[in-house]
């Protein structure tokens, strides 16, 4: 069955029937707008997201369950990084008309199971005809106690920069695939079904641990910088220090350009922070807590947002930041 037959009225109709929801749910899918119970004293955070097919994605190279769950993780990742709680999330989706009702279904099933995985409640979105490539936009509301969320502007010299798991793992099956490569499982999960670090993020908030955060999306080395600038501090990160799987250290053995993908790939959707130097072991007791490595690759310092790097030799020197830049079409 195909989409047109189904109709706009008729797939918003399922996807209020799956939708997950929640007490704080005054109105949901249905009305003109949602209204939404927060907690007293609690601030409202929001961040969206686009997605579109052949920039974002290609539907060859993954399924449409995956991309659905991919869709709603990375903007979970975003509140996460913000310290606060996904509540609400958002659904924008532009697909032709002739589209299969299976990669639809699908797509929502992916898309409504990471969300409950998290408690988020399905409040609303808008379903239109797209005249060739699918559109999913996602926009996701958390909250969080007045004066508890983190941003990317409290780092301090002599804080200590932390990431959450390992990095690059993403970008070196994306590299793969475009090398016409096909990675391993457990690779090509990190790249298509990202894990956010809900938990981590939202008790790192709570504990006030972290003086600034990010999600990596853009690559280690971008995002660090974004906390640098924002902040107006240096950072020193030690390349041996960079925590990496054991498949990404196969691969990228002996190969440069590879291994790179650690500090500039992106997609890895770990959480990149700051904590006072007196505030690290309830980090580390933290991370025993929720079962998640934490590793401490570098420290802030004195300066203007500039990033260094020291390669084991005692030598320091500025890398190049590189980042995905829509509009340059490349990396820069
Ligand atoms: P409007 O004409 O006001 O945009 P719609 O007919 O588009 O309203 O949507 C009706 C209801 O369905 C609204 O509550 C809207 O938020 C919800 N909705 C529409 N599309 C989606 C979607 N893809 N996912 C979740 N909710 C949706
Ligand atoms: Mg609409």
């Amino acid at each position: 069955m195909k989409l047109a037959e189904l109709g706009e009225f008729g797939l918003i109709e399922r996807i209020r029937h799956q939708a997950p929801q929640g007490p704080d749910v005054f109105r949901g899918i249905g009305d003109d707008a949602a209204e939404l119970i927060l907690p007293a004293g609690h601030h409202l955070l929001t961040s969206t997201d686009l997605l579109i097919e052949n920039v974002h994605f290609r539907r060859d190279w993954t399924d449409c369950e995956s991309l659905g769950h991919k869709a709603v993780a990375v903007n979970l990742s975003d509140i996460a990084a913000m310290g606060a709680i996904p509540r609400y999330l958002y659904l924008g989706l532009a697909c032709p008309g002739d589209t299969d009702l299976d990669d639809i279904t699908a797509f929502l099933t992916g898309a409504i199971d990471e969300a409950r995985r998290y408690n988020v409640a399905l409040v609303g979105g808008d379903t239109c005809h797209s005249p060739g490539p699918w559109l999913i936009s996602v926009t996701i509301e958390g909250s969080a106690p007045a004066n508890q969320s983190i941003g990317r502007n409290g780092a301090r010299p002599g804080d200590l920069i932390m990431v959450s798991g390992t990095v690059g793992d993403s970008a070196l099956a994306l590299a793969l695939l475009c090398d016409g490569k096909m990675p391993e499982h457990s690779l090509l999960a990190r790249h298509h079904r990202p894990t956010p670090q809900v938990e981590l993020g939202r008790l790192l908030g709570e504990r006030r641990l972290a003086s600034a955060m990010i999600d990596i999306s853009d690559g280690l080395a971008g995002d660090l910088v974004h906390i640098l600038h924002s902040s107006r501090v240096d950072g020193l990160i030690e390349e041996c220090k960079l925590p990496l799987s054991e498949v990404f250290r196969r691969i990228t053995e002996g190969q440069p350009a590879l291994r790179e993908l650690a500090l500039y790939g992106g997609e890895d959707y770990e959480l990149l922070f700051t904590v006072p130097p007196d505030r690290a072991a309830e980090v580390t007791a933290l991370c025993s807590e929720v079962q998640l490595t934490v590793t401490t690759i570098g420290v802030v310092g004195k300066g203007s947002g500039e990033l260094l790097m020291r390669d084991g030799l005692a030598v320091t020197k500025p890398i190049p930041v590189k980042g995905y830049d829509h509009f340059c079409q490349s990396r820069k």
